[in-house]
């Protein structure tokens, strides 16, 4: 069952619909867990091993292996920062980024609804998981892209991958409206974020931090927030093993904005479940570039019942973030990723975060993905030619 998060309207799982009838809110999968953990157990580990609290038709699947994806502890880092830290690398997902959880279920959801086409508007990241997914399909992909504003990896993914690519001369949530207008008189089937079985998947990041930490919880999952889609999904797929009894706690989620793009944190700051969108949003972490988030009252909600917060930082504490992690850690992600650490570096000196708090850093797409970013952040190397006695020198004299 669908039902609206405002007004409790209830719609049936195989309407074609993306926001209530009744009050123009967003929508969300209802389902009741009835099976013990234990079944989990012995599969593969992708996130199709949750099959059965995925409302969809298991015979209709289209995957490419998604979620499962690495859970690493952190200790030089959490050790500077005085808190137990892991990481979850959602960089590891088939295109590179989380949004193949939401992919999966969301297109498997389109073969079971019969669609020919389908579309979404993207910061890049839902477009390269779209195309792929459709390819693997074998349905007709449009995509529209904020012109001039899309990371290098991720558009050559959606090209690649063979969708149809609209660079629109307007930001994203202008790309959105327009598409989900197209949507909406039915030329194709809308899979952004508002789409409620994109949350589905990727409600599984949550599932698999609760496994990962042998079913506990953390004290906190700090995550960076653009659409707002994701700590939403999180906090369902966390409320949902709560309430099936597979954990005793939950955690309190974080969601961190770029100081350039933050209605949600302004909206947290003022005790507010609505946001006031933010006209030009503008930041280096173009995936979280999004001054007007559809799933402003999910996330709100997941924030004050989980008795978590929202936070920003600058564009020049991202980019310090990445490269302390890809430096310290190994780990290599793309700037909104590196949102979360750079979080939870400034709550830790605000003192929001407790010393000795048991910390999940969602890291959500991978450091491939803006290679010009990455390039840009770094001395270039030395030119010289392969003459042993040359570089003797230049190495030793470093
Ligand atoms: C989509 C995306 C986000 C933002 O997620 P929302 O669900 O829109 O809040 C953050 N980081 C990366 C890498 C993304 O692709
Ligand atoms: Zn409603």
């Amino acid at each position: 069952m669908i039902r609206c998060v405002s007004c409790g309207a209830e719609y049936d799982d195989d309407e074609v619909i993306y926001t209530c009838e009744k009050c123009g809110s967003v929508l969300e999968l209802v389902s009741d867990i009835d099976v013990s953990k234990d079944i989990f157990d012995g599969r593969r580990d992708t996130l199709w091993k949750f099959k059965e609290c995925i409302p969809v038709d298991e015979s209709k699947i289209v995957s490419l292996d998604e979620g499962g994806t690495p859970f690493c502890k952190c200790d030089k880092l959490g050790d500077e920062l005085g808190v137990n830290l892991y990481v979850k690398v959602e960089g590891s997902n088939p295109t590179g980024s989380f949004k193949d959880r939401g992919m999966t279920v969301g297109m498997t959801k389109a073969m079971e609804l019969e669609v020919s086409t389908v579309g979404c508007a993207s910061t890049g990241n839902t477009s390269a998981s779209l195309a792929a997914y459709a390819a693997r399909a074998g349905l007709r992909c449009i995509v529209f892209l904020p012109s001039g504003k899309v990371a290098l990896g991720k558009l050559a993914q959606a090209m690649f991958h063979g969708a149809e690519v609209m660079s629109i001369n307007g930001n994203f949530d202008e790309a959105l409206e327009a598409m989900t207008a197209l949507a909406l008189e039915k030329h194709l089937y809308l899979l952004n974020s508002i789409n409620p079985y994109r949350l589905e998947g990727q409600k599984t990041i949550g599932y698999e931090i609760l496994r990962d930490l042998g079913w506990q919880s953390p004290d906190r999952i700090i995550l960076p927030v653009g659409n707002a889609g994701n700590i939403s999904a999180i906090w369902k797929g966390v409320s949902e093993f709560y309430n099936a009894g597979f954990v005793k706690d939950l955690p309190m989620m974080t969601g961190i904005q770029a100081e350039g793009a933050c209605p949600v944190t302004n909206a947290f700051r003022k005790g507010d479940r609505r946001v006031v969108p933010v006209e030009n949003p503008e930041t280096i972490a173009t995936a979280i570039r999004i001054g007007a988030p559809v799933s402003d009252i999910k996330a709100l909600n997941a924030i004050y019942d989980s008795n978590g917060y929202s936070e920003t930082v600058s564009d020049e504490e991202i980019l310090d973030a990445q490269k302390l992690l890809a430096r310290t850690e190994g780990i290599g992600v793309e700037p909104a990723s590196a949102a979360s650490i750079a979080g939870l570096k400034k709550l830790v000196d605000q003192g929001v975060i407790d010393k000795g708090e048991t910390i999940t850093c969602v890291v959500t797409g991978h450091l491939l993905k803006d290679p010009n970013t990455a390039i840009d952040a770094c001395t270039k190397p030395t030119e010289v030619d392969a003459d042993i006695d040359t570089l003797r020198k230049l190495l030793m004299n470093k």
